[in-house]
């Protein structure tokens, strides 16, 4: 029986930023189901991540990884024209195209190196309450292992299931899904690029090694969701967009590196009770058209190692004031994104767009903490526009 005080259930940005900023003060316990981090489709974080990584102590090492930076954004959104968006003007910097595996690595590496225990790959079989701690039964490497621990941090991403038995309910926003396909050559300068299109929206941009990473967002219960098993009628339509289709005949696509994932904005309510927290995607996850989850991983991670200290302290205002924060910033995020699906007005009929219209609010949003105002997706959309 290994005894620590907090157990964190998943090794991702959220899990291991909170890690590393608890791991000076505390017997953290750091798992996660992959020995290792696999590559993502293209991530590509704000310039405003900088502030939070300087603060954390990260900025050196996320320095010499060299990741690529993002100087330029493109899009047509609204209407027919392309609107380019420079990094120059935006406060924060250019952002980066992550590699997102190295990432990973060197937030594990720094958490490791600041005194948690990494045990991956390990999954909790069962999680239960005995008096004032937690036994977590863990597969280990197919070996059974069991923890006690006082606090357990949810870090398990949009998909989490860490049963704390809090009866916490999971919000989802709507039914948006992403199917994507990998290819083989560089696109056209290295930008972020945006396509509105009558049945939803594309994505696309470089990836590390000279790839790039070309993606369809649009409802699971619409018909042009069929795209997702069928990546050649993908690229098809694809080729027919007026600004993306034209630079995709360079590229050599690799219709076998496809795959779908859910990507609707979502959330737990409450994040956090007594005796435990959920952080990053478990916590609070973003519409990609937002390019917000990176950001609001390493924020929720170092939010909500505070708030694990405080509860670890007794403080039993703690939780009710992390509920409180992300709630905020969850407004916030919610007007932005109806503010930038707004801005879209072509295809009025289509059910994609009247289904967000209808959820559009009509007052400009305002700042939260947790929300980064700089150069994500969306920003550089309202940026052309707003
Ligand atoms: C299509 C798409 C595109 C996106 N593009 C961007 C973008 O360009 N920029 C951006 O900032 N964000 C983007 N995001 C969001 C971003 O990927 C997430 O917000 C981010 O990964 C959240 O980090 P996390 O640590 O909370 O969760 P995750 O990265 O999902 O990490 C969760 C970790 O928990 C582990 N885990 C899960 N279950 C268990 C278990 N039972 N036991 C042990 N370990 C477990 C997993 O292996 C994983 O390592 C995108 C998301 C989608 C869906």
């Amino acid at each position: 029986m290994t005894d620590c005080d907090i157990v964190i259930v998943g090794a991702g940005p959220a899990g291991a930023t909170a890690a590393l900023n608890l791991a000076p003060f505390h017997r953290v316990l750091l798992i996660d189901l992959r020995a290792t981090p696999h590559s993502r489709i293209g991530e590509s974080l704000p310039g405003a991540a900088r502030r939070l990584m300087t603060d954390m102590g990260l900025w050196q090492g996320f320095v010499s990884d060299g990741h690529a930076p993002r100087h330029l954004h493109r899009s047509v959104w609204g209407n027919a024209d392309i609107s380019e968006r420079d990094a120059l003007a935006d406060p924060d910097g250019h952002g980066w195209h992550l590699d997102r595996a190295r990432f990973e690595r060197r937030l594990r590496a720094t958490a490791a190196a600041r005194g948690a225990m990494l045990l991956a790959p390990a999954r909790p079989r069962a999680v239960v309450r005995e008096g004032a701690r937690w036994r977590i039964s863990l597969d280990h490497d197919g070996h059974a292992r069991d923890i006690t621990a006082r606090l357990i941090v949810d870090a398990a991403g949009r998909g989490s299931r860490v049963p704390t038995g809090s009866g916490a309910r999971r919000i989802v926003d709507d039914r948006l899904i992403c199917t994507w396909l990998r290819g083989h050559a560089p696109l056209a300068d290295g930008a972020t690029q945006i396509e509105a299109e009558a049945g939803g929206w594309w994505y696309a941009a470089p990836l590390p090694h000279g790839e790039a990473v070309l993606a369809f967002h649009t409802d699971a219960d619409l018909p042009d969701a069929r795209l997702c098993r069928d990546p050649a009628a993908l690229l098809r339509r694809a080729r027919r967009l007026p600004m993306l289709g034209p630079q995709l005949n360079a590229a050599d696509w690799d219709e076998a590196m496809h795959g779908t994932c859910a990507a609707q904005g979502a959330a737990l309510a409450p994040p956090a009770g007594a005796d435990w927290i959920a952080v990053g995607d478990a916590a609070l996850a973003f519409d990609p058209l937002s390019s917000q989850g990176l950001f609001n991983a390493l924020y929720t991670g170092l939010a909500g190692a505070e708030t694990a200290e405080r509860m670890l302290s007794g403080d039993s205002q703690a939780s009710a004031d992390y509920a409180q924060e992300l709630a905020q910033v969850r407004a916030t995020y919610r007007a932005h994104l109806a503010a930038w699906y707004g801005m879209e007005r072509r295809w009025p009929d289509q059910p994609f767009w009247s289904r967000r219209h209808g959820a559009e609010r009509s007052r400009r949003p305002a700042n939260a903490a947790g929300v980064c105002s700089g150069s994500g997706s969306a920003a550089m959309i309202a940026g052309e526009t707003g």
